[in-house]
């Protein structure tokens, strides 16, 4: 699979996650999804990542604004279930909130550590 038909197939399994996070209560805004190498840089710089190799410089990672009761939500404990749901879509989907060296709640991103998928197309 080219890193443009995993783009648009993570992109379809995102809408699938949008529906159903609104379907069980939440309201969800967009956040980040592409990103340049120099903004990744000045993340990295500022602290927020630890990594050059970030898989929104692919495309295949989304933050999502996720809202209950008129309040972001960050708590792992809650968002556990939309992670859960996340990564039953496919296999080599994987959410932020269970990462080993950053907790990143928001972040639901796909084919970590595929390297053919690097080269940004
Ligand atoms: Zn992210």
């Amino acid at each position: 699979m080219s890193l443009s038909d995993e783009q648009a197939a993570f992109l379809l399994d995102a809408c699938k996650l949008i529906q159903h996070a609104t379907a069980t209560g939440f309201k969800v805004t967009g956040g980040e999804l592409a990103r340049t190498p120099e903004q990744q840089a000045i993340y990295v710089k500022t602290g927020r990542s630890k990594t050059m190799d970030s898989i929104h410089l692919r495309r295949c990672a989304i933050d999502l604004n996720l809202f209950k009761d008129g309040k972001i939500v960050w708590d792992k404990e809650t968002l556990a279930p939309l992670g859960a749901y996340w990564e039953s879509l496919n296999p080599l989907n994987s959410w932020g909130g269970n990462g080993r060296t950053l907790v990143d709640t928001p972040h639901f991103s796909r084919g970590q550590g595929k390297p053919e998928w690097r080269r940004v197309t």
